[in-house]
């Protein structure tokens, strides 16, 4: 409530302040709460707060999650500082006003009870474009072979779908235990990856709950983080896309993260992070380690050999990019005392009977997927060499099945490519992706589409 009050900590008028909040007898100004943030942010909980006290705010007794903050005339509390925090952003945005004594004081609307960092989120999107040629969504350009679609049906035909499914996907895990050399019991199934990095973050987040991952990545990493409330450590990849060491074990230091994602190749950038700097990162951090191995199958490398040694790697995989998209099946390995504790935040049946068994299937006749991996291997090495040669295209190397490139004006050219039918993912923002775009390999047919549409815009 702007109100002619001082702030309680540092006596500042409410006339000179940007903005003041006022509950009870005591206020507080955005300046000495973004200063109490700091504090907070920089030190640990334990450092800061009071054992003992009574917030001046809400009038709480410290305990359980309140712990309080000793100013010169107030105390606040961890749990009023967020809300207070909430508060004044609203007011400096001007969607409410300071909070008024009214007869509804006290009521809290649904909307305002959404979880911090949520209202601010965009959702993550992938524009729905009808395109005849689609090479937006790092998926696979091939359809299951007819002699394996005949299959699957059949086998989907002695789904019992009135019963729910195996609880612990237990055949289809067994079947990656043997194809990856992996012990079962160090294997989980999610609904895609996604729910994977969902269930790692619920798990992994008890001590400073704090994540870190390098930044441009997959925006799942920062999307998910938020909507549980962590605190996000974004750190900037160095010019060449690779991972920043030196700040990156600065952060390391200096905010203990609970877990890092690192997913390599890196999506949108398509390089591998060089293999010392991840090792560096796991003999550095104490805390969980996901090597997102999302597109390990167009690299040939992988991390899956150290779990013996580094107890807290954790790595991901999905089925998404290699031709099974529409399943949504990722995979998860780690061991196995650290894997039961995630598999205890597991929503139950989180992969449904259909998945299920079509992952079974495709996994034992799996020769068709190595061959168009290897397919889609040498069409990025072609379309990398087609992009090199148009001049005013600057392509990055992939060890993905995408290429990223920038242009001049990246949105003039998705545009004219949309127009041609041809879809490419768009990622022009400013920053260390401005005027990027994202072309997924297709076959080859559609990568010569492509390359012919994307030099003729240019040209
Ligand atoms: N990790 C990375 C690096 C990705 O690029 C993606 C998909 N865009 C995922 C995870 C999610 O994959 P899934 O389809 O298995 O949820």
């Amino acid at each position: 409530m702007t109100v002619e009050v001082r702030c309680s900590f540092c006596n500042i008028l409410s006339e000179e302040a940007e903005v003041i909040v006022q509950k009870e007898e005591s206020s507080i100004c955005a300046d000495c709460l973004n200063l109490v943030k700091e504090i907070v942010d920089e030190f640990s909980m334990g450092q800061v707060f009071d054992e003992r006290g009574k917030c001046s705010f809400c009038k709480k007794e410290h305990g359980g999650e309140r712990m309080v903050f000793q100013g010169e005339k107030a105390r606040i509390c961890n749990l009023c500082i967020v809300e207070i925090e909430r508060e004044m952003r609203d007011v400096k945005r001007g969607i409410s006003k300071a909070p008024a004594k009214t007869k509804n004081q006290g009521r809290v609307s649904a909307k305002s009870r959404v979880r911090e960092g949520i209202s601010e989120l965009l959702p993550y999107s992938v524009p729905h474009i009808e395109c005849r040629v689609k090479l937006d969504g790092n998926e696979s350009p091939f359809r299951l072979p007819d002699e394996v679609l005949k299959r699957v049906l059949r086998e989907i035909g002695e789904i019992p779908v009135n019963r729910y499914p195996d609880p612990d996907a237990t055949v289809l895990r067994e079947r990656i235990s043997s194809m990856a050399g992996f012990p079962s019991d160090g294997i989980l199934v999610g609904n895609g990856s996604d729910e994977l990095i969902e269930m790692l973050m619920r798990t992994f987040s008890g001590h400073t709950g704090r994540v870190l991952y390098p930044v441009p990545t997959f925006s799942m990493f920062r999307i998910i983080g938020i909507s549980l409330g962590l605190e996000q450590i974004p750190v900037e990849l160095d010019g060449r896309f690779d991972i920043d060491i030196k700040a990156t074990l600065r952060e390391i230091r200096r905010k203990n993260p609970d877990l890092i994602f690192l997913a390599t190749p890196n999506n949108p950038t398509g390089n591998s992070f060089s293999d010392d700097r991840i090792l560096e990162i796991l003999k550095n951090s104490d805390g969980v380690v996901v090597v997102d191995e999302a597109y390990c199958d167009f690299s040939g490398k992988t991390f899956l050999p150290l779990i013996e040694e580094y107890e807290n790697l954790i790595i991901l995989r999905t089925m998404s990019k290699v031709g099974f998209a529409g399943i949504r099946l990722g995979i998860l390995f780690g061991r196995s005392d650290l894997v039961s504790e995630v598999n205890k935040v597991r929503l139950p049946y989180n992969v449904n009977s259909l998945s299920q068994r079509v992952a079974e299937v495709v996994l034992e006749n799996s020769a068709f997927v190595k061959e168009n991996v290897q397919l889609i291997i040498r069409e990025r090495e072609r379309v990398y060499r087609g992009l090199k040669v148009i001049r005013g295209i600057e392509a990055f190397p992939s060890d993905a099945n995408f290429i990223l490139f920038r242009v001049k004006d990246a949105d003039k050219v998705s545009g004219e490519l949309i127009k041609r039918g041809v879809l490419i993912r768009n990622f022009n923002s400013p920053g260390r992706l401005e005027n990027c775009l994202r072309v997924t390999i297709g076959t080859p047919e559609e990568n010569d589409e492509f390359l012919k549409a994307v030099g003729e815009i240019i040209s």
